[in-house]
């Protein structure tokens, strides 16, 4: 077992399934090509020693006066990590950890399970700990809910440990059961736009612990204990609810249909899924803002085959399934729209399904 190493684990676009996680529902991420690198190495003191290229400061702590609290700000998603691991028994002691990110924070493409993951994978590995993946990304999930405070769904840490290069991870949340489904649109001629909008990210917090105490509510009243034990059958709940409930039913069932879509070679054809999926977000949901549904609107009308918000919402990205041929023009109506609205620069670029969570090589002896 060698004391050091660089583990690095990507940040992730969402094709469809948002807001399903929590749900006990289906999700149908893809890895990206930017990661969050950790270089780890164990010290025998007992201290946790924590900096990244991205933030000011050195964090230290002794890893047995971990708990939620001990340590705040980015921090707290690695201590958070170790803490988990220690709470469900694994001998984790001192490290060094260095980050570096090549994933924007806060742009919703999962910086933080991306740090997550890599800390779970290079604590673990180093440790001599043999835990699978579906565990690293359950702890990792619990490190985010307890630690960090905030009551993320297990899509994001999953997607960064499980997925695989050229293929979309089809995730039963529930049962954890994955499918790797290609998803390849080179051949096809077609890209998958991603439009960074840079809104600023407004009440995500909040927002989001105010939709799954909404679903939570609805699964309660209607007597199921998820969502997702739902069909399309109307709900009779007041109004709020009976959105929000539409939406989860309705969402599960797009992955399926994107996911049958995959499988039978028909990318091409997923277009509307992805836009009713928006439509969805931003009428039953309620968790878009300005920006992302003048994204959509303009890539739909530059000839986009389909387009939504990806991620939690309220700023964040759009995705985008195009032509190639169309891609520039697509980004260009995008801009447009945006100087027309008086909104900052969006940022657009095309991304391909990368490889999940993995040691990127040994550390040179010092
Ligand atoms: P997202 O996961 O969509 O990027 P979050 O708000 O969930 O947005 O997580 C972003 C936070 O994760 C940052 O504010 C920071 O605390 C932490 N983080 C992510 N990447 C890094 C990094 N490279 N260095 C330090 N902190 C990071
Ligand atoms: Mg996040």
């Amino acid at each position: 077992m060698t004391r050091d190493g660089v583990f690095e684990a990507p940040g992730r676009i969402n094709l469809i399934g948002e807001h399903t996680d929590y749900n006990d529902g289906f999700v149908l991420p893809i890895a990206l090509p930017h990661v969050v690198r950790v270089t780890a190495a164990r010290r025998d003191d007992g201290v946790l020693r924590l900096s990244s290229r991205q933030a000011h400061g050195v964090a230290e702590v002794r890893v047995a006066d971990l708990v939620p609290g001990a340590v705040t700000g980015w921090a707290a998603y690695v201590a958070g990590v170790v803490w988990a691991l220690r709470e469900e028994g694994h001998p984790i002691g001192g490290f060094g950890l260095l980050v570096d990110g090549r994933v924007p924070l806060g742009a919703g493409l999962s910086s933080s399970a991306a740090l997550e993951s890599a800390t779970a994978l290079a604590v673990t590995e180093l440790s001599g700990v043999g835990l699978d993946r579906r565990e690293l990304a359950r702890i990792a999930q619990r490190a985010e809910n307890e630690f960090v405070g905030m009551p993320c769904g297990i899509m994001d840490q999953s997607a960064s440990l499980l997925a695989r290069e050229r293929h979309a991870l089809l995730l039963d949340t529930r049962s954890m059961e994955t499918e790797h489904i290609p998803f390849d649109l080179a051949p096809a001629g077609l890209a998958l736009l991603v439009v960074d909008t840079k809104a600023p990210h407004r009440l995500v917090d909040g927002e989001y612990a105010a939709r799954r105490r909404d679903c939570h509510r609805a699964a309660e009243l209607l007597g199921v204990p998820a969502l997702r034990d739902l069909t399309g059958a109307e709900q009779d709940l007041p109004d709020r609810l009976a959105r929000r409930v539409r939406h989860v039913v309705t969402e599960n069932e797009r992955v399926a249909r994107v996911a049958d879509l995959l499988r039978a070679g028909r990318v091409r054809e997923i277009g509307p899924a992805l836009t009713e999926s928006h439509v969805s977000l931003r009428e039953d949901y309620e968790v878009t803002v300005p920006e992302l549904d003048v994204a959509v609107e303009a890539l739909l009308a530059a000839g986009a085959a389909g387009a939504r918000m990806t991620g939690g919402g309220f700023g964040g990205c759009v995705i985008a399934l195009a032509a190639e041929a169309d891609v520039e023009a697509c980004a260009a109506a995008v801009r447009a729209a945006f100087a027309g609205r008086g909104f900052g620069e969006p940022e657009c670029w095309t991304a391909v399904a990368a490889a999940g969570a993995r040691r990127a090589g040994d550390v040179p002896a010092r």
